[in-house]
């Protein structure tokens, strides 16, 4: 389950760091900490007229003390690499991140996948017999083997790059620290947390989905750490993807001595591309790329097939169906040629919720409480989050690390921005 080369170092130096982390945790508890039985953590839910509560600074310079060691954690997680099509290594990532939240006090089960990596799962148990709420993650990156070579982990200007750092292993760091900071601050969780890690979302989540599901409906919220939006917005809605393969079968012919006999896959998938472009919609938050084209085999061959591969996003769960209609009734120009559609959704949109809405509305009441005022954002790329809003679970996403560049050489984040990141996911576990 968990690598041995890696896990009892790491877990013995988790162990002293957590006892120091409970020696300097003493200012943050005070007596308004929910060792008085008579007030539940529940009942002390803060809003955006709650006025600021030293508490919350004091909850800062905590993290503020530990930024130098929650970067550190963040390059170890980095620079172990994690491409989502090579199991040995998503596997080998899994392991030491079971290390590391069994070192705060988790129990890791590990879910067996055979096309993908492992998924991980951690359970925290709680004081109050509330839901669990559900942190969830991915730890597989779009890098390949090797990226690290070219594109190494560094810190430069107060940002830290490497691949995968923002999209989301950082985000995974931030789980870690919230939970030992509410275990320093708390003694114990106040209440059961899921940490749920996923090793294929960059390509599908075809083997994490129906787990992230079950997890989320046994959850009172979810909490996705993917990175923040713009000017470190948290994300309460996202577009539904689904992609869908065109495939165009024609009648080849030599383009020299027969040309009148062919009908060409081509010149038809030129004509269903205008076609498909037109069912683009902006101003209704959908869209329809056809992003990869190919077809034929040589250029003196009038061509018997071509594809193009169809990347679509939708803003409403109720825009799917329509749009799958049409796309499914385009017809050939040419009767000659044959045309076959294959594909779907894959994620429904994250709606903005009433439950949405009042995940955000506790963030902005924590952020206010230390004079920061967080934005939402509503964006285009889906995440494993649209699979948990779907269900109608409250889910909050973008809750992870700032900065930008995912997927991208560039890709970094910022490090001064880590401790009221790590500060809000803390507030959002005790809210939520
Ligand atoms: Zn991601």
């Amino acid at each position: 389950m968990v690598d041995p080369r890696l896990q009892p170092g790491a877990r013995e130096a988790r162990r002293r760091e957590g006892s120091r982390a409970e020696r300097l945790s003493r200012i943050p508890v005070r007596a308004r900490e929910p060792n008085d039985q008579k007030m539940p953590t529940r009942k002390k839910t803060i809003s955006t007229t709650t006025p600021a509560d030293p508490l919350w600074s004091e909850r800062l310079l905590y993290f503020e003390a530990r930024q130098e060691k929650i970067v550190q954690t963040i390059r170890e997680f980095v620079e172990i690499e994690s491409p989502s099509d090579h199991k040995p290594s998503t596997d080998r990532m899994g392991a030491f991140l079971a290390g590391y939240f069994e070192a705060v006090g988790g129990h890791a089960h590990v879910h067996h996948a055979t096309d993908f990596g492992d998924n991980l799962q951690i359970d925290f148990p709680g004081r109050d017999a509330q839901k669990p709420v559900l942190l969830l993650g991915h730890f597989d990156t779009v890098y390949p083997l090797g990226t690290l070579a070219t594109m190494p982990s560094h810190v430069a200007d107060g940002r830290l790059h490497g691949p995968g750092v923002l999209d989301m292993k950082s985000g995974i760091a931030l789980m870690l620290y919230a939970i030992e900071a509410l275990q320093a601050w708390h003694s114990t969780l106040p209440r059961p947390v899921t940490v749920f890690l996923v090793s294929d979302e960059e390509v599908g989540s075809y083997s994490s989905r129906p787990i992230t599901e079950a997890l989320a409906k046994d959850s009172a919220g979810v909490l996705v750490l993917e990175p923040a939006g713009p000017r470190g917005a948290v994300k309460t809605a996202r577009k539904g993807v689904g992609e869908y393969t065109l495939t165009v079968k024609g009648v080849a012919a030599h383009a020299g001595l027969d040309p009148g006999k062919g009908h060409s896959a081509i010149l038809e998938l030129a004509r269903q591309i205008i076609a498909v472009s037109k069912l683009n919609n902006l101003s209704q938050g959908l869209s329809v790329n056809p992003g990869v084209i190919r077809g034929g085999t040589r250029t003196n061959v009038i061509a018997a097939e071509a594809v193009t591969e169809i990347d679509v996003r939708i803003k409403q769960s109720k825009q799917a169906a329509a749009l799958d209609r049409k796309l499914r009734a385009l017809k050939p120009v040419d009767k000659h040629c044959k045309l076959s559609i294959e594909g779907g959704i894959n994620r429904m949109p994250m709606e903005r919720t009433p439950g949405v809405a009042a995940l955000y509305a506790k963030a902005q009441a924590i952020a206010k409480q230390i004079n920061w005022k967080l934005e939402e954002a509503a964006v285009g790329g889906g995440s494993d989050g649209n699979f948990t809003a779907a269900l109608g679970i409250p889910t909050l996403d973008g809750l992870g690390a700032a900065g930008q560049g995912a997927h991208a050489v560039h890709e970094h984040i910022i490090i001064s921005e880590l401790s009221r990141r790590a500060l809000l996911l803390a507030g959002m576990i005790e809210q939520a």
